[in-house]
C-alpha cells in the first residue's frame, strides 16, 4: 500500500529526436528499465519533469516564461538521457569528447545545466525545438504529468546513447517499424507515443500541426488508451480501497471484444464507456462478453447496466457466481476465444485466488499480457487481503504460479500497466515474507490486540491506512496460526509455545 499521493500534475517535457527524411525518417525511442516505478519495460521518448534550475537557462526568441522553462527542461533532459545537445543557436563547442565530459559532470551532479551551458559557451534558441503537442496523464494513476512534446533534429556529428538506471536501451527506429512491433504486441507504450508515431508515419508535411492535435487541444470525445494493439484501457471512477480512485476496465480484441471488470454503473461513467465502444464499433470491433476477475463492487458495479444496454453474457469463476449473477462459469485452463481465426485473441483463464477465492486472471499468451485484477496492483503498491475471502497462502501460491507462466506485461485493475512482470511478482512475494517477519518480531509471550500490532508492523504506512492494513495483518496472523506459530485468545495474539 502506498501513501495516497496528491493527484497534482507535474510539468514535464518530452523530446522526439529525429533524423533523416521521407522513408528514411527515424525517431529515437527508449525502453524504460525494469527498476523505474512508472511503466517499467514500456517504450517511450526521452524526457522528464521540470527542475528548479531550468528557470535559469537563457533561451533566445521566447517571451513566455513558462514556455522557456519547458524548452529548458527539454534541452536538459535530452542531454542527460541521450547525451545529445539540442536547441543550439550556433553549432559551437560540440566536439564529441567535450560533450561526453560535460554530460558526465552534469550526471554526477557536479554542475547544474545552466552553469554548464555558461561554462561551455552554449547558447540556445527557442525555434530549434518545435512544439509537438501537450498531454496530461488521466487521473486514474496517482503520479500525473503535464507533458509538452518537442521535435528536435539531432545535430550533425552527434549520436544519442542512454545512460543511468532509468533507461534500459535506446535505438533509432522508423515510425512504421515501431508501429509493426506495437501491432505484433512486442512493444507497449502510452497514448501520446502512439499518437506521435502515427503522425510521424504520415511524413513531415504539417507534422507539428498534426502532432499538436493531442486530446488536450482537440477535445477528443474520449481518451483512447491502447497500450498494445487490441488492448484498450478504460478507467472508470469507482470507490475502491485507497489509494486507488478508479478501476481499469479493459477492452480486449480486434473484432470481438471482451470487457473485463466494468466497475461502475454511474450514468456518466457508462456514457463514456458507451462512447468508446461506439468508436471501436466503427472500427469493426464489437462487444461479445463481460469477464469478471472477482465480485468486489468496484469491479462488478457496472455489470448489470452494461448487460442491459448491450445484452452480452457475463463470465466468471464459480466463486464469483456465489455473490452475483453469472451466465457462464469459467474454470482454470479454459480458453475464451475472441473472433477465432482472426489473429490469435484467445485468453487463457487462470484461477488466482488470494485476494478473493474466486479471483481469475486472464492471460493473452501471444502478447504475454496478463489482466491481473486485484492480484497485483499497478505502481509499487500492494493489495489488501481481507479474511476470510482474502487469504495469504493461496495469494502467495497464485503469485508463485504466475512466475511459471509466460507473463511480461501486467494490466492491473488499479494504476498503470507495467512491463517487467516477473520482477514485480518476485518483489510482491518478498514483500509479503518481509511483512511476515515483522509480524513475528512484533509478537511476544503477551497477548496483543490487532490494533496495537498494526502500529508496529505497519510503522512504515500512513496511519490513515491502518484500518485496511489490519485486514492484511489478520491474514498474516491466520496463516501463522494455521502453521502453529502464533496463538490466539479472545482475538488477541501472541507467539505460540512461549
Ligand atoms: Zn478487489
Amino acid at each position: 500500500m502506498n501513501a495516497p499521493e496528491k493527484h497534482r500534475l507535474r510539468g514535464s517535457a518530452v523530446v522526439v529526436l529525429l533524423r533523416g527524411h521521407g522513408l528514411e525518417l527515424e525517431t529515437w525511442w527508449v525502453r524504460r528499465s525494469d527498476v523505474v516505478s512508472i511503466m517499467p519495460g514500456f517504450d517511450a521518448f526521452p524526457g522528464g519533469t521540470i527542475e528548479s534550475s531550468d528557470a535559469e537557462l537563457p533561451i533566445e526568441g521566447v517571451a513566455d516564461e513558462g514556455e522557456r522553462v519547458l524548452r529548458a527542461c527539454a534541452i536538459r533532459e535530452a542531454f542527460e538521457e541521450t547525451g545529445v545537445l539540442i536547441g543550439l543557436a550556433a553549432p559551437t563547442n560540440c566536439a564529441p569528447g567535450r560533450l561526453l565530459e560535460a554530460r558526465s559532470r552534469l550526471l554526477a551532479g557536479v554542475v547544474a545545466f545552466p552553469q554548464l551551458a555558461w561554462e561551455c559557451g552554449w547558447s540556445f534558441r527557442a525555434d530549434a525545438l518545435t512544439f509537438a503537442g501537450r498531454w496530461q496523464t488521466p487521473p486514474f494513476v496517482p503520479m500525473r504529468f503535464d507533458a509538452s512534446y518537442f521535435l528536435a533534429r539531432v545535430p550533425e556529428g552527434q549520436e544519442p546513447s542512454v545512460h543511468g538506471a532509468e533507461l534500459a536501451s535506446g535505438e533509432w527506429i522508423r515510425p512504421l517499424d515501431a508501429l509493426d512491433r506495437y501491432h505484433a504486441g512486442s512493444a507497449a507504450f502510452a497514448a501520446p507515443i502512439l499518437h506521435t508515431l502515427l503522425a510521424l508515419a504520415d511524413g513531415e508535411q504539417d507534422l507539428p500541426a498534426r502532432l499538436a492535435e493531442g486530446p488536450e487541444l482537440a477535445a477528443y470525445p474520449v481518451r483512447r488508451m491502447e497500450f498494445k494493439w487490441g488492448i484498450v484501457l478504460h478507467p472508470m471512477k469507482t470507490r475502491p480501497l485507497p489509494p486507488a480512485t478508479h478501476t481499469n476496465a479493459y477492452l480486449i480484441g480486434e473484432r470481438e471484444l471482451a470487457l473485463v471488470d466494468p466497475g461502475s454503473g454511474d450514468p456518466d461513467e457508462l456514457e463514456s464507456l458507451c462512447t468508446l465502444l461506439e468508436v471501436l464499433r466503427v472500427e469493426g470491433r464489437r462487444l461479445k462478453l463481460i469477464l469478471l476477475t472477482h465480485h468486489h463492487p468496484d469491479h462488478a458495479g457496472g455489470v448489470e447496466a452494461v448487460q442491459q444496454r448491450w445484452r452480452v453474457p457475463v463470465a466468471a469463476h464459480p466463486g464469483t457466481a456465489r455473490h452475483l449473477h453469472v451466465d457462464q462459469v469459467l474454470a482454470d485452463g479454459e480458453r475464451v476465444s475472441l473472433a477465432p481465426g482472426l489473429g490469435d485473441w484467445d485468453l487463457r483463464v487462470l484461477h488466482t485466488p488470494g485476494h478473493a477465492q474466486g479471483h481469475l486472471s486472464f492471460l493473452h499468451e501471444r502478447t504475454r499480457s496478463l489482466f491481473c485484477g486485484d492480484l497485483i496492483p499497478g505502481g509499487r503498491g500492494t493489495v489488501i487481503l481481507d479474511p476470510p475471502d482474502g487469504e495469504l497462502v493461496p495469494y502467495l501460491a497464485s503469485l508463485e504460479r504466475l512466475l511459471t507462466e509466460p507473463v511480461e506485461t501486467l494490466f492491473p485493475a488499479h494504476g498503470s500497466p507495467q512491463g517487467a512482470a516477473p520482477q514485480r511478482i518476485r518483489w510482491l512475494i518478498q514483500h509479503r515474507l518481509k511483512r511476515e517477519r515483522l509480524v513475528l518480531d512484533a509478537l511476544g509471550a503477551e497477548l496483543q490486540e490487532l490494533s496495537a500490532l498494526v502500529e508496529r508492523v505497519y510503522a512504515d504506512t500512513p496511519s490513515e491506512l491502518w484500518a485496511y492494513a489490519e485486514r492484511t495483518l489478520l491474514a498474516h496472523l491466520l496463516k501463522l496460526e494455521a502453521q502453529g506459530r502464533v496463538a490466539r485468545e479472545d482475538e488477541r495474539w501472541r507467539l505460540a509455545g512461549v
